[in-house]
């Protein structure tokens, strides 16, 4: 990660890319590995296929993960520093970007049970200062914004509203105040557990939906508790496991699920511009509104805040073209 001296710039958009081992049916298929990671920011595509003039053969990232790496480097050099900052007032979000089956949910799940622990055992270490956590999880279906931690079983879709002080809110949004580390864990369990998943003809379990899963933290210094607004930090941090990227023609299916797929890529489309258009240095127009996702998301990808996004991919052969393409997504995210 770049720093001056003064540790003052830091990179807000890191990148790095996280290879899966092959899976027990790849392998029965004898379906060939074919990246390289030959250090631990460069991935290259090591067979000669006969289009292979077409694409770049080497890709370098801020981080690549071979598929022999833990969760724990992953999270250690891939999103640590940056769901950190969050208990430094500073806004963060770490992102899960690739097809499915790819391990996102597998990542996403590992590093948010990671950051947690540390955000616990950071407020433990800082007894100069009361904290409160806030917990709220969503998930956004065919553009529509459903809570995860309703006690309504099917509840309505919220709606998002223009707050002039804080920018878009999920209105009605569930927030719990976790009681201890091991309150908070139940509720991320609720939460894998009322995740959407429907079958398509891609993968049994397919996730078709996008999840953000939100820690709101904010800390008061003791001493100057009452007297000094300026002693108080408010941030959040949001865990978004993304919905396959793998394009709706893939999932060869008709009606609802075509509609699923546009609605997917819009919202990917979205964040993907959105991602883009920041790390080339925010300026002019940045469509936030043109999805849900990128709306609700608005308030916390601005400004100062930091971002981490993992691209999962597989190393099969079969998965060559969903791989490039998250290569090519994650190249211009940086
Ligand atoms: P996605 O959420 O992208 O659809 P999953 O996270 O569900 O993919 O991963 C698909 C399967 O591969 C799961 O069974 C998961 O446990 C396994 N898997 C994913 N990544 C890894 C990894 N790095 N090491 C071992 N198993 C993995
Ligand atoms: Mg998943």
């Amino acid at each position: 990660w770049e720093k001056d001296e003064g540790g003052a710039k830091e990179e807000r958009i890191v990148v790095s890319v996280r290879m899966r081992p092959l899976n027990a049916t790849e392998m029965e298929k004898s379906d060939p590995s074919d990246w390289d990671c030959i250090n631990d920011t460069t991935i290259v595509f090591k067979n000669s296929l006969p289009d292979r003039s077409v694409y770049p053969t080497a890709y370098t990232f801020d981080r690549v993960f071979a598929c022999d790496c833990n969760t724990r480097r992953v999270y250690d050099e891939g999103a640590k520093e940056v769901a950190l900052s969050v208990v430094s007032g500073i806004n963060a979000s770490i992102f899960a970007y690739g097809q499915t089956s790819s391990g996102k949910t597998y990542t996403m799940a590992g590093i948010t049970e990671h950051a947690m622990e540390d955000i616990y055992d950071y407020m433990q270490k800082h007894e100069e200062r009361d904290f409160v956590l806030r917990f709220s999880a969503m998930e956004i279906y065919n553009e529509a914004v459903r809570d995860l931690l309703s006690s309504d079983g099917s509840p309505p879709p919220l709606r998002l509203l223009d707050d002039p002080e804080r920018g878009t809110v999920v209105e009605k949004l569930t927030e719990e105040t976790p009681r201890d580390q091991w309150h908070l864990r139940e509720l991320l369990s609720t939460c894998a557990a009322q995740r959407q998943v429907e079958e398509t003809s891609l993968n049994e379990t397919s996730s078709r939906s996008h999840q953000i899963l939100r820690l709101t933290v904010e800390s008061t210094a003791r001493e100057s508790k009452g007297r000094d607004s300026s002693s108080t930090l408010l941030a959040a941090v949001n865990f978004v496991d993304l919905a396959g990227s793998e394009r709706a023609s893939q999932a060869s299916s008709a009606g609802n699920r075509l509609k699923e797929g546009c609605h997917i890529n819009r919202s990917l489309l979205t964040l993907g511009t959105v991602i883009r258009k920041l790390s080339k240095g925010r300026t002019g127009h940045i469509p936030y509104r043109d999805s849900k996702l990128t709306r609700i998301l608005q308030p916390f990808l601005g400004g100062n805040a930091r971002t981490a996004i993992i691209c999962t991919m597989s190393p099969a052969r079969s998965h060559i073209e969903q791989s490039r393409n998250t290569l090519l997504f994650a190249s211009c995210a940086k």
